[in-house]
C-alpha cells in the first residue's frame, strides 16, 4: 500500500494519474467524501460522495482505514476495496492528507509514504517572514502551515519534489515502479 500526501497544490492527482498510467499493477483507492462533486467529478470514479450523515455511520461501522477532517468536510479511505485489491494482489496507490498518512502509517505500518511537495517551501517562508508587517496574523497562521508541512516531509519514505513537471513525473514513475516491485505487488 502507497499512501501519497502533501500539502495541497503539490500537484499529488496528477502525479498518482501518471504513476496509474505507468505502473499496471497499481490501482487507486477511490475516497469516500462529504464535500460537493466539483464539475466534470464522477460519483465512484473521483470520490464517493456522501451526506454527512451517511458517513458518519460508515465511521461508526468502522468502514474506514482513515478518516480525516479538511477544510470542513470529512474525507475517508474505505478498507473494504482496499483489501479486495490487496488481496487480489495489486498495490494500492491512496491520496490522503497528513492527518489520514499518519493513521494509515499507524495501522499499516507496511504501507510506503510518498510526500510530494511545491518546490517552494522554504522559499514562502522567507518571503512570509520579509512581509511580516502586514497582516501579522494571517503570516503566522501561513508560517504554521508551512512549518507543520516541512516537518512532517521526514515523517514520509520518499519525497516528490514537483518543480518541473516532467521531471517530476519522471521522478514520481520512477519511485513507485521501484515500491510496486519491492511489495511484489502485494
Ligand atoms: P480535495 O477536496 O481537494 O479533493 O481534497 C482535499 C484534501 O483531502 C487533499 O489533500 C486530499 O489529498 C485529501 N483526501 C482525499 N481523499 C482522502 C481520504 O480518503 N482521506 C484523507 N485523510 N484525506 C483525503
Amino acid at each position: 500500500m502507497i499512501a501519497v500526501s502533501g500539502p495541497s497544490g503539490a500537484g499529488k492527482s496528477t502525479l498518482i494519474r501518471a504513476a496509474l498510467d505507468a505502473v499496471p499493477e497499481l490501482v487507486y483507492s477511490v475516497s469516500a467524501t462529504t464535500r460537493r462533486p466539483r464539475e466534470g467529478e464522477i460519483d465512484g470514479r473521483d470520490y464517493v460522495f456522501l451526506s454527512r450523515d451517511m458517513f458518519e455511520r460508515w465511521i461508526d461501522e468502522g468502514r474506514f482505514l482513515e478518516w480525516a477532517e479538511y477544510s470542513e468536510n470529512l474525507y475517508g479511505t474505505p478498507e473494504h476495496k482496499v483489501e479486495e485489491f490487496l488481496r487480489s494482489g495489486r498495490s494500492v496507490i491512496l491520496e490522503i492528507e497528513l492527518q489520514g498518512a499518519r493513521q494509515v502509517r499507524e495501522e499499516r505500518p507496511d504501507a510506503v509514504m510518498v510526500f510530494v511537495r511545491p518546490p517552494d517551501l522554504e522559499e514562502t517562508r522567507r518571503r512570509l517572514e520579509d512581509r511580516a508587517t502586514e497582516d501579522l496574523e494571517a503570516m503566522e497562521a501561513r508560517m504554521t502551515t508551512a512549518v507543520s508541512e516541512v516537518a512532517a516531509r521526514s515523517e514520509f519514505d520518499y519525497e516528490v519534489v514537483n518543480d518541473d513537471r516532467e521531471r517530476a513525473r519522471e521522478e514520481m514513475i520512477e519511485t513507485i515502479k521501484n515500491i510496486v516491485e519491492r511489495e511484489g505487488g502485494a
